[in-house]
């Protein structure tokens, strides 16, 4: 059902084909990053992703009001661990690839804190970031506008600023219901012969790494090499370069050219490798169902026979992935505590549940017997970083992607 808040996708966001079918359902979720100071009670939504059998795209089947999915927004780059790296990575091989030389005009769109941005200060001083949440990033080099980058806001942009030599959009297109008005828009402000450049979650990441728990409200889209090359080539970008890279466990890094061009080899290389996963989507998402029940089965009977024996169940990462996790694998009620080193999460609850975000500090004053590493991406740095913390006696427990009981505390 749709309502003003919770809109049902009836038709591909891609190709429009009206021909979706669920592959994944979880069950009924709260907005997973809504991380807030009191326990409240938190209405529950969908989140089931469907395939387009027409472009082979998979979307979530609903939209939720952005102000909803927004509203405690806390969300900042520099807190993902290892991402202000990626990027130092990334500036300079958009540098040595002369694909921004010297004064390039440069737009970022969803700039967030400006991490990326600040690799290019030295070479130009045309830098233009936009972003809603523009007051996280303050810089007198860079020009910001706190604005939902639209069709609409790229007319003012134009006006004021003219058009770009390079854009930026790094993990924001899968954020977006109307993807036709973001490319009207970038369209309008990209020169001739100018680069678009996107990075974003992959489908291919997701089934190859079974990392369901990056499927949430804020993640509409699903993208695959080919679904965002078709898409994109609708408003002349053609893709001439893509990379697969580590982030958030499996992203691509897209580079467009406005310009006519061929397809490279590597390109049809990197297609081919991403279709091992995503030629039979339906099945794929079938054996991620299977495996992610039989996780949900044996930390569930594990977690029962620790409660019974009175033991305190701790558990660690405080995200929207964790959200995803407690709500898929049906443990909100089975957890005493999360922890989570990101002090800006310390006493806030869990979304959905009566469960607080406590200082990893408390751990021992707290006699955690099992800690769960929810946030399992990051398992040796979180073991590492809080070794001193941890008692002795503590059990360690992976719940995904293979549920697993570590031995002697050791990954
Ligand atoms: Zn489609």
């Amino acid at each position: 059902m749709s309502t003003n808040l919770e809109k049902k996708k009836y038709s591909c966001r891609l190709c429009k084909s009206k021909k979706l079918q669920i592959v994944f359902s979880f069950k009924k979720s709260p907005i997973g990053d809504d991380y807030i100071n009191r326990i409240k009670k938190t209405k529950l939504y969908d989140l089931k992703l469907q395939h387009c059998k027409s472009c082979n795209f998979v979307q979530l089947s609903n939209v939720i009001d952005p102000k909803i999915v927004y509203g405690n927004y806390i969300y900042v780059t520099q807190t993902s661990h290892g991402l202000s790296e990626h990027f130092e990575r990334l500036a300079n091989y958009l540098l040595k690839k002369k694909i921004i030389k010297k004064n390039s005009k440069i737009l970022e769109i969803g700039s967030n804190d400006g991490t990326l941005l600040k690799f290019f200060k030295k070479i130009t001083n045309k830098l233009i970031a936009v972003d809603p949440a523009a007051h996280l990033f303050v810089d007198k080099k860079v020009t910001n506008i706190a604005d939902h980058f639209s069709n609409k806001s790229a007319v003012k942009i134009k006006k004021k600023h003219g058009k770009f030599d390079t854009i930026i959009a790094n993990n924001v297109l899968a954020n977006i219901d109307d993807l036709d008005d973001i490319f009207k828009g970038i369209q309008k402000i990209i020169s001739n012969d100018g680069y678009l450049i996107i990075e974003t979650f992959s489908l291919y990441g997701l089934l190859k790494n079974n990392l369901i728990d990056n499927i949430y409200h804020e993640h509409l889209s699903y993208f695959t090499i080919k679904s965002l090359k078709r898409f994109a080539k609708n408003y002349g970008f053609n893709l001439k370069e893509i990379k697969f890279l580590s982030v958030k466990g499996g992203s691509l890094r897209y580079i467009f050219q406005y310009k006519k061009m061929r397809d490279n080899k590597k390109l049809v290389r990197a297609i081919r490798k991403e279709e091992k996963y995503t030629n039979k989507i339906p099945k794929e998402f079938k054996k991620l169902k299977l495996i992610n029940k039989l996780n949900e089965i044996k930390l569930n009977q594990f977690l029962d026979k620790q409660i019974k024996k009175k033991k305190v169940i701790g558990g660690f990462g405080a995200s929207v992935g964790t959200t995803t996790m407690i709500f898929n694998y049906s443990v909100k009620n089975k957890l005493n505590y999360l922890f989570d080193n990101e002090k800006r999460r310390f006493n806030l609850f869990c979304p959905g549940t009566d469960i607080k975000v406590l200082n990893p500090n408390h751990i021992k004053s707290k006699k955690i017997d099992v800690m769960i590493i929810f946030a399992w991406r990051y398992a040796k740095i979180i073991l590492e970083r809080n070794k001193n913390k941890f008692n002795k006696f503590t059990k360690f427990i992976i719940p995904h992607p293979k549920f697993r009981i570590l031995k002697k505390n050791k990954l």
